[in-house]
């Protein structure tokens, strides 16, 4: 790989998400060379993907390019490149567009939709993890719409206008909520000619509540908010298959006819080949660190945010795959680094929770502080403020706010656009 050598030391930081940003962001001015390799060219802000896939929102105001964040950063240099091996032996990465040799190695590498092994679910099912799936999403969605007004036949319209939503975590939550909105404001409107109201949002959960990780308060009251807007909530539920046409769950009799099955249900790390032995992955793919996030025998590299675990008694699963851990993980990794090389001992990483929220819809949110919770109207001001403040960008800050100020005004949501088809197999519907 062509990056010019340089007599500071080389640390490689792969992935640009919130982990590897916040580090890159702490490197810069210090005494290293940078080297930030991401298969993507922008960096993508998971939170409000479901945004994009129900048309609130447009995917270029979520996404931001990488070069821009750290344009003015000496010593630095970005390279579009899918990394696909790590020979730690020989401190080099094997990745499509060439190898390259570090000194310190940086996972960043995020997380990837976690089917368990469900092959049918991974190949019918629709993922949330990145923004061209939530392209293919927004499409399926309208091009369900499309295809009922061309049957008559009621079974087969229902089973097109039947969401059924696996995982009651904030995405599917979220997604719900913002599906059951479209469904009472935009497509009486749009499509005067079906009747929408026999659309049916399905909200599957294994467990016994949805937002599990929240406070019973902050379940409690989603699932009310949720059911007011009519979105139908099964708990205690296990789906386990999926064909393309039929959900099936462990609960008796009970299976879904519909072309659409969002999974939300799991994210499991992101892992390398070379750098994936059974010792050092722990639950959920992660790589096991210690308290400096530097990886169970091999010094020289580290991992930081979704794809990390710091496995400690008082957290036997790590921290959570939220952007918190990571971004404060990424920023305590920025400073270590730097005592490492100058030979000064290591802070280890000690996390703020400054607590957590979901939004169900307008004027609905619910929000945990570490000692304070609230839900309701201001919760939903709380949460769109916040996720405002975190966005990259000015542009996309100003975008997404006047694009926001226009849907709470005008009762809309304007990206409802087939921009690129989604090629979804109708035919098992016409029998
Ligand atoms: C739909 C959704 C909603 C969410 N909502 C919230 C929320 O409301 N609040 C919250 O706190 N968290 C939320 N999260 C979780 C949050 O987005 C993640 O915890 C966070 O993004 C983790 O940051 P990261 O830097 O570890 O990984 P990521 O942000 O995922 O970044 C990983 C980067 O690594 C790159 N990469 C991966 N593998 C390779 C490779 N082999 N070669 C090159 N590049 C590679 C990827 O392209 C990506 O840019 C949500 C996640 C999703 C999917």
């Amino acid at each position: 790989m062509n990056i010019p050598k340089s007599n500071y030391p080389r640390i490689v930081i792969i992935g640009g998400g919130f982990a590897g940003i916040s580090l890159a962001k702490k490197l810069s001015g210090k005494e290293v060379q940078v080297v930030l390799l991401d298969k993507h060219n922008y960096h993508n802000f998971q939170p409000l993907l479901y945004q994009v896939s129900t048309g609130g929102l447009e995917p270029d105001s979520i996404a931001y390019p990488i070069r821009k964040v750290l344009k003015d950063f000496p010593n630095f240099y970005f390279r579009l490149a899918n990394v696909t091996q790590i020979v730690s032996d020989k401190k080099m990465l094997v990745t499509d567009i060439g190898d390259l040799n570090y000194d310190y190695l940086v996972l960043a590498t995020g997380s990837e939709t976690n089917f368990f092994g469900n092959a049918d679910m991974e190949k019918n099912s629709m993922a949330m993890k990145t923004i061209p799936q939530s392209l293919d999403l927004r499409s399926l969605i309208l091009e369900n719409f499309e295809q009922a007004l061309l049957t008559d036949e009621m079974h087969e319209r229902d089973a097109l206008m039947n969401f059924v939503i696996v995982g009651g975590g904030p995405t599917g939550v979220e997604l719900a909520g913002a599906l059951a909105e479209i469904k009472k404001g935009i497509l009486p409107k749009d499509y005067p000619d079906l009747d929408t109201r026999r659309v049916q949002i399905n909200l599957v959960q294994a467990s016994d509540r949805v937002l599990k990780e929240m406070s019973e308060q902050a379940s409690r009251k989603s699932e009310d908010f949720l059911e007011k807007l009519g979105v139908q909530i099964w708990k205690d539920t296990r789906v386990t298959g999926y064909d393309g046409k039929t959900v099936t769950t462990m609960t008796d009799g009970l299976t879904f006819e519909t072309a659409t099955l969002i999974w939300a249900a799991g994210v499991k790390g992101a892992l390398i080949n070379g750098l994936d032995a059974k010792d050092i992955v722990v639950r959920g793919n992660r790589l096991k660190v210690n308290q400096f996030n530097q990886v169970e025998g091999h010094p020289e590299i580290f991992a930081v945010g979704d794809v990390a675990s710091i496995v400690t008694e008082e957290n036997p699963c790590g921290h959570p795959m939220m952007a918190q851990p990571a971004i404060q993980q990424g920023r305590n990794l920025g400073d270590n680094l730097v005592r490492l090389i100058n030979g000064k001992p290591l802070k280890p990483f000690v996390y703020k929770d400054k607590g957590s929220m979901a939004t169900i819809g307008r004027n609905k949110a619910v929000v945990d502080l570490p000692n304070f919770r609230f839900q309701g109207v201001f919760a939903w001001f709380v949460w769109m403020f916040v996720h405002l403040f975190f966005l990259i960008g000015f542009r996309n800050r100003m975008v997404v706010f006047i694009n926001w100020v226009y849907n709470y005004v005008r009762f809309d949501r304007e990206a409802r656009l087939i921009i690129r088809p989604y090629k979804k197999d109708y035919s098992a519907f016409k029998d």
